[in-house]
């Protein structure tokens, strides 16, 4: 259920109204717009449902949720969320670049890539130093090693990191050089992984499972929310389907879906959504045209020599080819690189 409290309603009013709900065990989540502020209840159903909540001052009205996620439904907060990580607006009128390797493999690689992702116009540098290979075999991540590099190179290019978080165990040493947290596709239903990062100050993206359906997606996002933190981002990187010609189905109508149903921000993923270098750029625009609010892409300075997603790798002058691209189709539908 939430509360949406009257345009007039007072902080004292907001306090009480919190205060009654918490009192009965449940818990409260606040979002604070522009004009109105709603209170989501939260907890054991049987409470809510005798919640009567109107007769207090301030309140407009209560509105019940049917669907199991609540907190990142368009129903709690109308308004588009923007997320702001340390200066650069996900979600907002200008749209989120962020770019690099798949692995993080050694300084020279990595400062390549990010000098030239810069140069073209990301504001993020993406790299993996923890990577969920689907072989034991394949290469792993370098660790701590790799963060150190991503922090280097982010400073250097003055980027912000996004990056991809595995484990539980690894959740303090990511912390400490992470701007963003990346939940990747093979986690996105890890629910002790997504309270964690839940329980972070660092906006976390949260990749689209192989297989989840929209719902899942969504109420998974709803875990971390849960958990304390707002700062989600949805990311759509492709999803299993009959076809094998490319390496994923890129489902761009899920971009429209999800910002009917939510107010999180939403990223697109052509290079693991196809798998393949030159559906890259198409895809891309595609995904701006549909109105995503941002890309993350995989550039590689040598891509036949990358240790992970060498196929799906632009190199750097691809990328800055598509980045003219892209901000002409950003230009049209009123956005802005
Ligand atoms: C990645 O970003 O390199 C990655 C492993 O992505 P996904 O979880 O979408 O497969
Ligand atoms: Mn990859």
């Amino acid at each position: 259920m939430i509360v949406v409290m009257k345009p007039s309603a007072t902080e004292e009013n907001i306090v009480k109204v919190q205060k009654h709900i918490e009192a009965l065990g449940l818990s409260t989540h606040l979002s604070k717009g522009s004009d109105v502020t709603i209170i989501g209840v939260i907890g054991d159903k049987h409470k809510i449902a005798v919640l009567q909540m109107n007769s207090y001052e301030g309140v407009e009205k209560t509105v019940r949720i049917t669907e199991k996620y609540k907190l990142v439904s368009r129903e709690f907060q109308s308004e588009r969320s923007v997320i702001d990580v340390r200066g650069a607006k996900i979600g907002g009128r200008e749209l989120a670049i962020m770019a690099g390797p798949c692995s993080v493999e050694c300084e020279p690689q990595l400062m390549e890539a990010a000098r030239a992702v810069k140069a073209a116009g990301a504001q993020f540098l993406r790299g993996g130093a923890f990577k969920p290979r689907t072989s034991p075999y394949d290469f792993q991540g370098l660790g701590e090693e790799g963060l150190k590099l991503l922090a280097q190179a982010a400073k250097e290019y003055d980027l912000r990191v996004v990056t991809e978080i595995v484990d539980i165990a690894d959740l303090d040493v990511i912390c400490k050089y992470a701007d963003v947290l990346q939940i990747g596709a093979r986690n996105m239903q890890n629910f002790r992984l997504l309270q964690a990062v839940g329980r972070t100050d660092k906006p976390v993206m949260l990749k689209r499972g192989l297989a989840a359906t929209i719902t899942e997606w969504l109420n998974a996002a709803e875990y971390i929310i849960s958990s304390g933190n707002d700062d989600v981002i949805l990311c759509e990187r492709g999803i299993r389907t009959y076809e094998t010609f490319t390496r994923n189905t890129l489902d761009l109508s899920a971009v429209v879906a999800v910002q009917e149903m939510t107010h999180l921000p939403i990223i697109v993923d052509p290079s693991h959504g196809t798998g393949r270098r030159s559906m890259i750029a198409p895809m891309s625009r595609a995904a701006i045209a549909a109105g995503a609010d941002g890309l993350i892409i995989e550039v590689h300075p040598h891509p036949e020599e990358a240790l992970s997603d060498g196929d799906q790798s632009l190199r750097p002058e691809q990328f800055a080819a598509l980045m003219e691209e892209a901000r002409r189709i950003a230009e049209v539908m009123g956005r802005k690189i």
